[in-house]
This record gives structure tokens, sequence and C-alpha cells, in this order.
């Protein structure tokens, strides 16, 4: 609040004095958020999920409920079913695991960033035994790796192969269609997981055509929605696996939630504004059209990274096929401070992107570019890097704004250039 000026100051100081007191606290215009997740909350979805919060063992949400599962049956392209939570990603891991596994079963990860890590890491708490292959983090998963892994497991110990579609950590895509085939070929029964939590809506998915088993997912990143509801896509053989695993579970049961699941209920309170603000979110996917909606992304991708390239800085995927649609890490030159950077951003230009996680921290920042973006988003985003930049005095060209804006003028034709 303003007070009047004293006596003794003179009124120049006084409004000098609350004026930067005002530029301090009070930020015009809205945040730029830039992060890999969570992402922009569109109005439309926003609006759904002020809705009044309806009885939820009422008709009105068992066809809610009903037409959402087909939704995003839909969008994971999985007939068997998608179960929904009330939790986050992680809650969506332990659940794949806790639902198809028994304790001790012996489980392949591949890990190559921040993510996989986790997941491996929740494993090893639920008691399962997990092997490692660990992949260039720079690069995508090579299915050939994870074949030779299998062929050499004769015993058929590995129950379950685990590998994250888009490493957010590091802004690299794996193709995850090349791995059912890759591991049908050693003849190995091990069931197929796969993390989309970061690449769903955003880049091509098709649980069921890639012979993927389990798919986990998330509801604060290509969903569009706020965090706090996860995903799981079923396949016919992960159900069959459910019903002899034996590891503890009750909170993320399979069998409960599918059967309240049937009538358009839940089994505990379901997150009944968020399912409001997702019936919306399925409802723009469709008209956008997923094959627009990945088009989208992959043509905001390349001007970021035409953006990089101009300022004379490094992706940190150095495979040109695994370049992630949502998010890029981007190298900060020696002696320079990523997290710097970051906090530049935030505090002078009111954006948010990704700092470095784990390992990388320090080393890159992540621009998500994800969701609920049209070009001049991305372009007001690019603006504040190239800004951030010059302020924290990290050595780079200028004209990565211009070159991302040529790109993104030349619209789909920039994208085949
Ligand atoms: N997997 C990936 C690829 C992620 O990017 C994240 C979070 O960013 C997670 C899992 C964990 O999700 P949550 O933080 O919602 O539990």
């Amino acid at each position: 609040m303003l007070s009047r000026p004293s006596r003794n100051r003179s009124a120049r100081a006084w409004w000098d004095g609350s004026r930067r007191k005002r530029e301090m606290v009070f930020k015009s215009g809205r945040h730029f958020l830039q992060l890999p997740g969570p992402t922009n909350v569109p109005e439309r979805i926003r609006r759904a999920m002020s809705r009044p919060t309806i009885d939820h063992r009422g008709p009105e949400f068992a066809d809610l409920t009903l037409r959402l599962l087909d939704g995003l049956g839909e969008i994971f392209g999985a007939d068997a079913g998608v179960l929904v939570y009330p939790s986050s990603a992680t809650g969506a891991w332990e659940a794949a695991l806790a639902n198809t596994l028994s304790p001790g079963d012996r489980i392949l990860v591949c890990v190559g960033g921040f993510f996989s890590q986790k997941w491996a890491g929740v494993a090893r708490a639920l008691g399962l035994q997990v092997d490692e292959l660990v992949v260039d983090t720079r690069r995508a998963v090579d299915p050939t790796a994870v074949a030779a892994r299998l062929a050499n497991d004769h015993e058929r110990f590995i129950k379950a192969v685990c590998v994250v579609h888009n490493e957010t950590s590091t802004g690299v895509t794996s193709d995850v269609s090349s791995l059912r085939p890759a591991i049908d070929e050693t003849g190995h029964p091990a069931l197929l997981m796969v993390d989309a939590v970061s690449s769903l809506g955003c880049t091509e998915f098709r649980h069921d055509d890639w012979g993927i088993d389990v798919t986990v997912s998330g509801s604060q990143k290509g969903l569009m929605l706020p965090p706090g509801l996860s995903f799981v896509a079923v396949s016919g053989k992960a159900l069959e696996a459910h019903g002899s695993a034996t590891l503890a579970r009750s909170y993320w049961d399979w069998s409960v939630m599918r059967e309240f699941n049937a009538r358009g209920f839940f089994p505990y309170t379901p997150a009944t504004n968020l399912l409001f603000g997702l019936d919306e979110a399925v409802a723009m996917l469709r008209e956008e059209g997923l094959d627009q909606t990945f088009a989208r992304h992959e043509r905001h991708a390349a001007a970021t990274r035409r953006a990089v390239e101009a300022w004379g800085l490094d992706t940190y995927c150095q495979d040109t096929a695994a370049y992630s649609n949502a998010a890029t890490s981007v190298v900060v030159p020696e002696g320079s401070d990523a997290e710097h950077l970051c906090a530049v951003l935030r505090e002078r230009f009111d954006m948010s992107v990704g700092t470095g996680l784990g390992e990388l921290k320090g080393t890159v920042f992540r621009i998500g570019h994800l969701g609920d973006l049209n070009s001049l988003m991305l372009a007001g985003a690019l603006s504040g890097v190239e800004m951030g930049l010059s302020v924290a005095g990290i050595p780079h060209s200028r004209g990565g704004v211009s070159a991302a804006l040529q790109f993104l003028a030349a619209g789909e034709e920039g994208l085949r250039a």
C-alpha cells in the first residue's frame, strides 16, 4: 500500500522509492510459464474446472466418467482401457509396477536421465530387483541394446522393460515404436512399460499399435491441466499379469478401479473438478486433431532449436532423430551458471523455464514448448531467454529470436526446409 510522503523526504524521493518497491512486487501482464510442465492451463479448461462440484455417485458423474475413459482411450490409442488416479504421475509409476509384478521380480529399466532414474528408484522401494540399461543421456534408447539384454536373460528372469518415451530432463525422445519388434525378435515374454508423461499430447503415441503393455502419464503436460491426475493405459497382457501379481497394493489396485469404472464411478472420492477440466482438454484435442497438435509441437520445437543454434549454444540432445517436441534442454557455456539464468528470467522477466535436474543442475536450462502454446507465446518466451542471456552475462550471439521468427513465419514450409 502507498503511504503518504513524510515531511522529511522530498516528494520526488518518496515517489522514486515507492516506484522501485511497486516494480519489485507488482507484476503486470501474465507470468510466462515455460516449464516442461506444469504447462499453461487454457481459459476454457480453467472455466470448466470452476463449475460447482457434482455428486460423484450420481448419474451425471457416471456419464462424465464413461465419456472421459472413452476419450482417453482415443488419446492413448488403448482399447483395453485407461485408468485415472487422483495423483501425480509418480503414483502411476507405482501403479504400473504394483499391479503387474511380484516381490523380488527382476525388471530392466533403461536409464537415460533424471526421470528414468526416479522410476528405477520407485521399483527398488517396492522390493523389485532393478537391472539398469545405462543409456547415453544425449541419445535415444537403442532397441538393439534392449534386445541384447533380453537375449542374454536365458532364464527369463526379467519380467518387464521400463522406458521413458520423452526424458523431460534431457529433451531426448526415444523411438518407442521400435521396442516391441526388438523384444519380440528375442522371443522374450517381458512386459513393455512406457512413461509417456511428457510425450502424450505432444508427440505421436500409440499404446496398442506399438505393443505397449502399460503406459503411464500425467495431467500437467500435453493435456494442459493443472497437476493432480495421473493415467495408466493397459493391455490385455498387462491385465493377465495383474491376475497373478502379488506386490501389495490397495489405493492403486486395478481390479477395484476397473470394477467401479465400468459403472462410471471410482472406488474413492475422485478429483471431480480436475475431471471437468480433463473433459474439456479431450474436447480441445479432438477439435484441433491429434495430428495437428503433434505438428504444432514439432514446429515450435524446431523454431526453438533455430534460436538455440543462432545463439551459438548447444542443445543437450545430440541425436537429431530424438529431438523432443515438448522441451529443449540448452547447454550453457563452461563457466556459466544455468541456475543464475533461470533466476534472472524469473526475477527480471517474470518467466519460469526449467532448471537442470540431477547431474545437469547448473549446466542446462530447459525451455518448455508443450501444451497450450501458439507462435506468439513462443516468440515471447524466446525473447525472454535472449534478454536473460544478456542480463545473466552468458556468452552468446544475438539473433536467436530473429531466426525463430523467420522459421515461424514460414509455417509448415519452414519445417520442410
Ligand atoms: N516422468 C516424466 C518423464 C516426467 O517429466 C515427470 C515429471 O516431470 C514425472 C515422470 C513425474 O511426474 P510427477 O512429478 O507428476 O509425479
